[in-house]
C-alpha cells in the first residue's frame, strides 16, 4: 500500500477508475431539515444511478448522538420522496443507519493498528497545543508515533499518515495533490474507543461497495485522509466528485442561520417538486439546449458529473421561483385547482372559512394559474373574492389614487359601471374609454379599479373578478375607495 499510487493510477482524471458495479450514496445527517444543498447532491447521484443502472444507497449518518433526532431522518426520507427519489424504486437501496455497524468500524481500526498503520496516542488537547506553541508548528506533531503505547482507557487510536503525497481525482476538479506532510496523523477512534465521522464513513463505503462518492464539496479536506484508508483497508478507492458549494446573493456559503435552506419549506410554500428538482439540477450544471427549464427524462439522459462547474453555485430565490412559475403554468388545470385546494382550505387563509366558493375559485383558476410563483401565492390573488372587503394595502392605495387624473377615472367609472353591460368586455372598455378621455393609458386606467376592487397593485386580470363579484359589490367598493380618499362622490 502506498498513497501516492492512486496518484499514476490513470492518466485520464475523469476515467472510471473503479472496477466496482456502479454504486453511488447519499449520505446525510440527520441533525436539521433538510437542506437544499443536500438535495442537489442526492439528486445528482440519483441521475446517475439511474441513467446508468446503478444504485443509490442511502445511509443515515446517525453517529452524532447529541445532534440526530428520529425526525429528521424521517423528514429526509419525506423530502427525498417527495424530489422523486423514491425507495420503492429499484434504484434505491436502503435506508442504512451508521449507528449499527460501530463494531464493523471499530474492527477495521483494529485491523489497521495490528498491521502498524495506526498507533495508540495519549496526548491530551492540552499537551497537543502546547508542543504546537513550542515547536512554532500548528496541530498534532505526530510525537506519539513510535511510542509504541498499547491501547488503554483515554487513548485515541490515530492513523498513521504515509510520506509522499495523495493525489484525488476528481470528476468535478480534476486532479487535486495533497502533500502528505499537512496532514496529521488523524484520530480514527476517540479516547473512549468510539469511531471517528471519517473512519465510519469510510469503512461504511467500503462495506457497501461504493464506487463513486459524489458529495458537497465541504468534505474535499478529508478526501486524501479517506483516500488513504480505502488503500490501507486494501481496497480500490471511489471515483471521487465533489460538487460545488451552494451561496446566496452575497456569495455568502448558504447557511441554516441565514438562509431559507429547509427544502421542507419550499414544499409548504408551494414550490413544485419538478420545478425544485430541475431548478437543484442547474446549480453548477446546465443542460445543453437553450433552456434550463427540461424534464427529469432529458436530465437523466444528458446530466454528466465532468460537466459540473467547480465555482460556487447561486442559489437564486428570483430564479426558483420563476422555474416554478413555469412549471405551474404548466400544469393541465385540474391539476392547478386541486393543488391549490390545500392552500385554499389551510388555516393561513385571510377570510372566513364559510365564504370560500370553490366554483368561483375555478372560474378565476386558469388567470391566477398564468402569473402565480408559488402555490402559496395564489391566496393573495383570490382573497378579494371571499373577505367581505378588499384587503387593502394602504402604500399601494395612496400611491395609486395619487396620480394624475385616478380619482376623476374612478368616479367616472363608478358612474359608468351603474348601468353598463355586466360582462368584462365591456367593463374593460368602459374604463378603458374613460381613461383615454382624460389622457390615461389603459394599464394606469384600470390601476384605481384595481386597487379599489382588490386592494393591491398586482393580480389576475381585473374585469373577469369584477364580473363575478356583481354590480352591487363592485359599485359599494369602488365608492368605499372614493369615501376614503375623502373626494366627493360623483
Ligand atoms: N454525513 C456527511 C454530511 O452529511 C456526508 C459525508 C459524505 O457524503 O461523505 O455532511
Amino acid at each position: 500500500m502506498s498513497s501516492t499510487s492512486s496518484g499514476t493510477a490513470s492518466a485520464d482524471p475523469s476515467a472510471d477508475r473503479s472496477t466496482r458495479p456502479l454504486r453511488l450514496r447519499f449520505a446525510p445527517s440527520p441533525t436539521g431539515f433538510f437542506h437544499v444543498g443536500g438535495a442537489r447532491t442526492a439528486l445528482y447521484n440519483w441521475a446517475i444511478a439511474q441513467r446508468e443502472g446503478g444504485t443509490f444507497v442511502l445511509r443515515i449518518e446517525d453517529t452524532d448522538e447529541a445532534r440526530n433526532q428520529p425526525e429528521w431522518t424521517q423528514g429526509i426520507i419525506d423530502a427525498l420522496a417527495w424530489i422523486g427519489i423514491d425507495a420503492d424504486d429499484p434504484h434505491f437501496e436502503g435506508p442504512y443507519f451508521q449507528s449499527t455497524y460501530a463494531d464493523q468500524h471499530i474492527a477495521a481500526a483494529n485491523r489497521l493498528y495490528e498491521a502498524g498503520m495506526a498507533y495508540y496516542c495519549d496526548l491530551t488537547g492540552e499537551q497537543i497545543q502546547e508542543r504546537a506553541k513550542a515547536s512554532g508548528k500548528q496541530g498534532y506533531d505526530n510525537s506519539s508515533r513510535d511510542r509504541g503505547l498499547e491501547p488503554g482507557p483515554g487513548r485515541v487510536l490515530r492513523f498513521r499518515v504515509p510520506e509522499g503525497s495523495t493525489v484525488v481525482h476528481d470528476l468535478v476538479r480534476g486532479e487535486v495533490e495533497f502533500d502528505n506532510a499537512n496532514i496529521e496523523d488523524f484520530v480514527l477512534l476517540r479516547g473512549n474507543g468510539s469511531p471517528m465521522f471519517l473512519l465510519a464513513n469510510v469503512v461504511d463505503d467500503v462495506t457497501m461497495q461504493i464506487s463513486h462518492v459524489v458529495r458537497a464539496e465541504e468534505h474535499l479536506p478529508n478526501t486524501p485522509k479517506q483516500q488513504m484508508l480505502w488503500e490501507a483497508l486494501g481496497e480500490v478507492p471511489p471515483v471521487w466528485a465533489h460538487v460545488p458549494v451552494l451561496v446566496n446573493e452575497q456569495r455568502k456559503k448558504l447557511s441554516k442561520r441565514r438562509d431559507k435552506v429547509a427544502v421542507e419549506q419550499y414544499r409548504e410554500e408551494g414550490i413544485l417538486a419538478d420545478a425544485m428538482v430541475n431548478y437543484l439540477m442547474t446549480l453548477g450544471w446546465a443542460p445543453a439546449g437553450d433552456t434550463e427549464i427540461v424534464p427529469w427524462s432529458e436530465i437523466v439522459e444528458h446530466f454528466r458529473l465532468e460537466d459540473v462547474k467547480h465555482s460556487p453555485a447561486f442559489f437564486d430565490l428570483k430564479k426558483l421561483s420563476a422555474f416554478n412559475k413555469e412549471y405551474i403554468k404548466a400544469m393541465p388545470l385540474d391539476d392547478f385547482v386541486a393543488a391549490c385546494a390545500p392552500y385554499l382550505t389551510s388555516d393561513d387563509v385571510p377570510w372566513p372559512r364559510e365564504q370560500f366558493n370553490p366554483v368561483v375559485f375555478s372560474e378565476m383558476a386558469p388567470l391566477v394559474q398564468e402569473r402565480v410563483g408559488t402555490l402559496a401565492e395564489v391566496i393573495g390573488y383570490v382573497d378579494f373574492l371571499f373577505l367581505a372587503d378588499a384587503p387593502i394595502d394602504e402604500a399601494a392605495f395612496a400611491k395609486t389614487m395619487a396620480a394624475a387624473d385616478a380619482v376623476a377615472v374612478l368616479a367616472e367609472t363608478i358612474d359608468a359601471y351603474e348601468t353598463a353591460e355586466w360582462d368584462a368586455e365591456a367593463l374593460k372598455e368602459t374604463c378603458f374609454a374613460i381613461g383615454e378621455a382624460h389622457g390615461v393609458a389603459k394599464g394606469k386606467a384600470q390601476a384605481p379599479i384595481r386597487v379599489a376592487i382588490t386592494g393591491r397593485t398586482v393580480g389576475p386580470p381585473l374585469f373577469e373578478p369584477i364580473v363575478r363579484l356583481g354590480r352591487e359589490e363592485t359599485l359599494r367598493r369602488l365608492r368605499s375607495a372614493l369615501d376614503r380618499i375623502g373626494a366627493p362622490t360623483a
